[in-house]
Formats: C-alpha cells, sequence, structure tokens
C-alpha cells in the first residue's frame, strides 16, 4: 500500500470511530433513560433497530473498504493468462506487472505482424508500392538489412492502416454528442502503460486504473469502482438510516432543548449523527439518481442529459449495478448474478 493512499485512508478511521462513538452513547446513556421513561419493551425495540443498522452499516463499510474496486491491471493479466495458456505458449508469472506489460507489447507486435501478412495476402493493387520495394530486395542480404526493410514496409503500410481506422473513429463520432466521445473511447493510460476501456480512470491516489470508476472516497479509504459501488450505496443507504434513526431518538428522549444540551457528549452524539443524516441523505439521493441512470459521478457531467450508456430502463440501470437478483440490492455481498464484468460496455448510438 502507497503512502498516499494511507494518508487518504485516514478519514475511514473516523467513519468507524464515528459509528462506534454514536453505539456507544446509544447504548450506555439513551437506553437506560428510555427504558426510564418509557419502559423495558420500546427501549428494546430501538436498541434491536439501532444494532442491525450500525452492523450493516459496519458491514458495508468494511466491504467497501476492503473490497478491490476493479483493477483493471489484474483483468489483463488473467486475460493474458488465458491467451498464453490457451495457445500453449510461455506461463505468464501472476503478479509480475512488467512481464505483463511486456507481453502485452508482444501480442501488439504478433497482432500487427497478422495484419502485415494479411496485407502481403490480399494486398491487390493497392500494395504496388510495397511489391516493387520487395523485388528491390537482395534475398542474400543479412538479417538486418531484412530488419530495415521490413520496417519501411510498415512504415509504408501504417498510414493507410491509421486512414482506415481514422475514417471508422470519425463515423463513430459522428454517431455521438461532443461531450460524449471522450467516454465511450478506448483510451492509454501513460501511467499503467496500457490500453484502458471505455469508463476505466486512472485514480492518482490509489496508483491504479480502475474500471467503471466512480470517485475516491476518503471516508471508506478506498476507490469506488465496478465491484464495490453496490456496497458503497448499501453503506450509504444504511448510514443515513442509522444516524437519522440515532438522531430522532437522542433527541425526542430529552424533553427541552436544555435538557438535550446539559450533557456534553449525549449531544454531541446528537449533532455529530444529524450532521452525517443530512450529508449522507444528500449523497445517498445523488448515488440513487446515478445508479438508475448508469452515470458514474466523474461521467455525470460529461453524458446528462443523454446518456449512451443506459439500458434503456430504470430497473435495467439499476441492475447493471446491484445486480440481477433485487433481493441481493442492500445485502453487502456479491450479487450472485453480476450484470457488468468492468470491460465490456455497450453504448446506444443514438445520441
Ligand atoms: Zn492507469
Ligand atoms: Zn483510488
Amino acid at each position: 500500500m502507497n503512502l498516499k493512499k494511507l494518508l487518504f485512508g485516514l478519514p475511514s478511521l473516523l467513519s468507524v470511530a464515528f459509528t462506534l462513538f454514536i453505539c456507544y452513547i446509544f447504548y450506555f446513556n439513551f437506553i437506560p433513560l428510555q427504558v426510564k421513561k418509557h419502559g423495558l419493551a420500546s427501549a428494546w425495540i430501538l436498541g434491536v433497530i439501532h444494532t442491525f443498522l450500525a452492523i450493516m452499516t459496519l458491514w458495508s463499510l468494511f466491504k467497501t473498504m476492503l473490497s478491490d474496486p476493479g483493477n483493471y491491471m489484474q483483468v489483463v493479466q488473467k486475460l493474458n493468462k488465458k491467451h498464453y495458456e490457451r495457445n500453449n505458449l510461455i506461463s505468464l508469472p501472476s503478479n509480475d506487472l512488467e512481464s505483463s506489460t511486456q507481453i502485452n507489447n508482444d501480442i501488439n507486435d504478433h497482432s500487427s505482424d497478422s495484419t502485415d501478412e494479411l496485407d502481403q495476402t490480399h494486398g491487390g493493387s493497392s500494395q504496388l508500392d510495397f511489391d516493387e520495394s520487395i523485388e528491390t530486395v537482395n534475398t542474400s542480404t543479412s538479417s538486418a538489412n531484412q530488419t530495415v526493410e521490413q520496417r519501411s514496409h510498415r512504415s509504408k503500410i501504417a498510414p493507410k492502416v491509421d486512414e482506415k481506422w481514422q475514417d471508422q473513429e470519425d463515423q463513430i463520432d459522428q454517431m455521438f454528442s461532443e461531450g460524449c466521445r471522450s467516454f465511450i473511447r478506448f483510451r492509454y493510460c501513460h501511467k499503467c502503460k496500457q490500453v484502458k476501456p471505455p469508463r476505466t480512470h486512472h485514480c492518482s491516489v490509489c496508483n491504479q486504473c480502475v474500471m467503471r470508476m466512480d470517485h475516491h472516497c476518503p471516508w471508506v479509504g478506498n476507490c469506488v469502482g465496478v465491484n464495490n459501488h453496490k456496497y458503497f450505496y448499501n453503506f450509504l443507504f444504511y448510514s443515513f438510516l442509522g444516524t437519522s434513526h440515532a438522531f430522532i431518538a437522542l433527541f425526542c428522549a430529552k424533553n427541552s432543548i436544555n435538557e438535550f444540551q446539559r450533557d456534553i457528549l449525549y449531544m454531541l452524539a446528537g449533532v455529530i449523527s444529524l450532521a452525517f443524516s443530512i450529508s449522507i441523505g444528500i449523497l445517498f439521493a445523488t448515488h440513487t439518481f446515478i445508479l438508475m441512470k448508469n452515470y458514474s459521478t466523474i461521467e455525470m457531467g460529461g453524458l446528462m442529459p443523454k446518456n449512451p450508456f443506459s439500458k434503456g430502463s430504470i430497473r435495467a440501470n439499476l441492475e447493471y449495478t446491484l445486480g440481477k437478483d433485487w433481493r441481493y440490492w442492500f445485502i453487502p455481498i456479491e450479487s450472485p448474478q453480476r450484470a457488468c464484468d468492468g470491460y465490456n460496455h455497450s453504448v446506444v448510438p443514438s445520441y
């Protein structure tokens, strides 16, 4: 873990500390007061509700904190490993980043070689310049000369390939509004030295490319991405309910503002609960909107009002992040039917 991530993660300790502090005041200050005023039954009911919300809040908080948000390099390594195993090529060390990058370059070289071979086979009259240059090659020249010749061949082919690709890109561009073009393209991450798929962004705190990145949250000490956005949403939901419930209970248990203010720690827990309830409530509403539209926080500005990643309905958009089975939407475990793998994104080219 890098130092920057560690420093940015410090507020997450405050999240845990605030939750435990509110619980402490609730159990050791509020519950005895409630028993004295309204009897054991109501104290039990409020205690059980608070315990449930506190457990769910901490559970979803730790799940968000400790989950991999969607490290794209790990996916690349797995895909490379599969590719090499399938083709009986050399085995890949699982955690060797440099090897992975090297192998990617190998694949790129390999694919460009195959493109060249294809062009040689199906070049036709358009490859006349290339054929002529090949004829001038003396077959007895050294391998170094052959390499030079191959390079000159590539330099002649490359502009044609680029032009073709440029045409394709221009056609795609015309289908989308200017605002969302950069979001639907594959781009290159100069820090990871890796092509990254649409919706993947490099987090400078975690120093990694995160798939379908939403934002880096210091309050959970982790990025929110494709793998843990559901847990983060669960955390917002339960912490909003928990802090609202705590504030109402703590405030209503006292007969007046003066009585509420008399006990400093009791009042502090009430004020913290209210402040968190309001701020988390706003965040929860924002993320509900985001998930209903299938945006991420990063994309929201660029893709509004029309989103090419939208699945067409609110239910389908919610399923994309929360999973296809709605019974798991508010349980901080991985949904058995994940809708999104993080790197395959379909777009609707009607905007
Ligand atoms: Zn990156
Ligand atoms: Zn991050």
